[in-house]
């Protein structure tokens, strides 16, 4: 497994190395878990080389302390990818990404996108990924990368920035299932920040979103939203942020049952400091 850390010794290494091989890439802050290690899994069962980048991306953080708290572990991650078969790790420093002020500027024009769920919430955020993951593609130019379902409107954003403003680059985007620790908790590197007592009851999250996909039709959108608020709220280590259900791929928000075919109840929750989502589709 090879590390690069700029730009430059990155691309040359791919000219004289990766000629006519399949490349596959997948970014990531690092911190890595399970559910990193499941989207490298199938990127190596559907290509010749797998490439994962370890970047905690600033300008897509709306909070300067959840920046700061982020878990990093440079260390154990490089151990866990060559571990896991991974071929080349790109761990760039934030002035290779931003050499200067201008680079971070986005420019692209997502609207309803960019406007619900998370969107709404943390204003920003989506154009700091978008931006981020444009570098990284423009980079790499990989032919394949691979997302997790866990950051399902992210997906979205990733998909419309490849086939509509990079379609040149020619990059098939894949979305990947969510993967849950035993109790149901969404894998996410946040986690490690939960105190015991905080993570116990953090398995309240996908409880709750297990119980809405069995129940939901027996309630009405409103009703099925002040259950799901009610049993989050409960808890005293949980308060929820949003609750929403819209339909896949379109992010169109669900009045009533029936009409879509595939409908993603998404949850954001604050523990504590820390803030997790998740989602499930209903049908
Ligand atoms: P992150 O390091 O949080 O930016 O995540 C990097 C990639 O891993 C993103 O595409 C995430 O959606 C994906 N990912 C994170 N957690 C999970 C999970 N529990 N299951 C599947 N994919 C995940």
């Amino acid at each position: 497994m090879q590390v690069f850390e700029t730009v430059l010794s990155l691309q040359n290494y791919f000219k004289t190395e990766f000629n006519g091989k399949s490349i596959a890439f997948i970014p990531t802050m690092g911190a890595l878990h399970q559910g990193h290690l499941s989207l490298i899994k199938r990127a190596k069962n559907e290509n010749d080389i797998v490439v994962v980048s370890i970047f905690v991306n600033p300008t897509q953080f709306n909070n300067a302390n959840d920046l700061k708290n982020y878990p990093r572990n440079l260390d154990k991650d490089l151990k866990l990818l060559e571990r896991n078969n991974c071929d080349l790790v790109f761990t760039p420093s934030v002035s290779e990404i931003y050499p200067d002020e201008n680079s971070k500027k986005s420019t692209y024009n997502f609207g309803k996108i960019v406007e619900v769920m998370e969107g709404k919430f943390r204003p920003g955020h989506f154009d700091g990924v978008a931006n981020v993951v444009s570098r990284l593609f423009k980079i790499i130019k990989p032919d394949n990368a691979y997302f997790g379902q866990k950051d399902f409107q992210q997906y979205i954003l990733i998909k419309t920035l490849a086939d509509k403003y990079l379609s040149d680059l020619n990059i098939q985007v894949h979305r990947c299932p969510i993967i849950r620790e035993e109790d149901g908790l969404a894998m996410s590197s946040r986690n490690v920040l939960l105190s015991p007592e905080q993570r116990k009851s953090a398995a309240l999250i996908s409880q709750t979103l297990f119980w809405a996909k069995d129940n939901y039709q027996k309630y009405t959108v409103d009703e099925l939203k002040k259950q799901i608020t009610n049993k989050i709220n409960a808890d005293k280590y949980l308060k929820i942020e949003y609750i929403e259900f819209v339909s896949d791929p379109e992010l169109n928000e669900i009045t009533n049952w029936g009409l879509e075919q595939k409908i993603v109840a998404c949850i954001a929750v604050q523990v504590g400091d820390v803030r997790l989502i998740d989602n499930i589709y209903l049908s």
